[in-house]
């Protein structure tokens, strides 16, 4: 009986980071095969139970027969092999939310009815790590040779802070302008093309965009300009981000310090992975029938 497919829309997209692995069906078999020396029917029981590791989808250590979808190649970067021997996993990344925990939760144990195709895992992170690691990807995502980066970097950094299926709906028309607003109810509120945020979101946005900056060329850069690690903390203050916060530090880094945690802290507290084998297993099955045949 085929298995209903499990839709992942529940969970707010800002919260989800997808990547596809490519794996070499030759190089696998011919590790168990001509390595091992085992016989393809053996090769093939082993390989099912195959999931690549973390370390293999975040590109930290992507192995044999591994490699990454965004390289785009015709052949297998170790044996040379054609396409028609590549399969994919899909990695889906949830950084846990507490807002939308329930739908995670249920969406999770429609996958472990699944267990043949998803492979499920929750590394341990703590939210410093967490935090890094989005600073990471968005800092990948970005084009930084024109400013175009700050208002997407802004949107980023909102939607994650207020993680929610309806930004879609919203934004619809899109985000001409991040204003700071001191009259915004809660943090923040869209209205024609501009979306207004409170000092606190709004402090927090140009947090980020330093972050961000501080390891490219002319650094530093914000929806306030170029600032210097001084001028940043100084501008914090005069928005009224401080006060906002209800942080009172005595000095710049001190500032700056407790501004980063409160913003870590505010963030997610727990990642967890679903892989995909269906596209795997298939192309598998494929392979091994027709060695068999042979
Ligand atoms: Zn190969």
């Amino acid at each position: 009986m085929k298995k209903p497919e499990i839709s992942f829309d529940s969970i707010p997209s800002s919260a989800v980071s997808r990547t596809t692995l490519k794996i070499c069906l030759k190089c696998a078999f011919d590790v168990f095969t001509k390595q091992l020396k085992l016989t393809p029917r053996t090769a093939y029981s082993e390989l099912r139970k195959h999931t690549p590791e973390e370390v293999d989808f975040s590109g930290a250590a992507t192995s044999r027969p591994h490699f990454l979808a965004e390289s785009n190649l015709d052949h297998c970067p170790y044996c040379n092999g054609p396409k028609r021997w590549f399969a994919e996993f899909h990695a889906l990344r949830i950084d846990a939310h507490p807002s939308f925990e329930k739908e995670r939760k249920k969406l999770w144990a429609a996958l472990r009815k699944q267990s043949e195709r998803f492979a499920l895992w929750s590394p341990e992170r703590t939210k410093m790590q967490i935090f890094s690691e989005w600073l990471e990807r968005l800092n990948r995502s970005l084009a930084f040779d024109n400013d175009g980066w700050l208002l997407n970097a802004a949107v980023s950094h909102i939607k994650r802070a207020a993680p929610s299926n309806d930004w879609d709906t919203i934004l619809q028309n899109g985000v001409q302008r991040v204003q700071l607003s001191r009259q915004v109810e809660d943090s923040w509120r869209y209205a024609d093309g501009w979306l207004y945020v409170s000092p606190a979101l709004y402090g927090d946005v140009i947090l980020v965009q330093h972050l961000l900056s501080r390891s490219h060329q002319h650094g530093g850069r914000t929806f306030e300009g170029r600032l210097t690690f001084q001028e940043l903390i100084r501008r914090l203050r005069r928005i009224g981000y401080f006060d906002a916060k209800v942080i009172d530090a005595e000095d710049l880094s001190e500032g700056f310090e407790q501004a980063i945690a409160g913003l870590v802290d505010s963030g997610p507290s727990a990642v967890y992975y679903a892989v995909d084998r269906k596209d795997y297993l298939d192309k598998l099955k494929s392979v091994y029938e027709k060695k068999r045949d042979k």
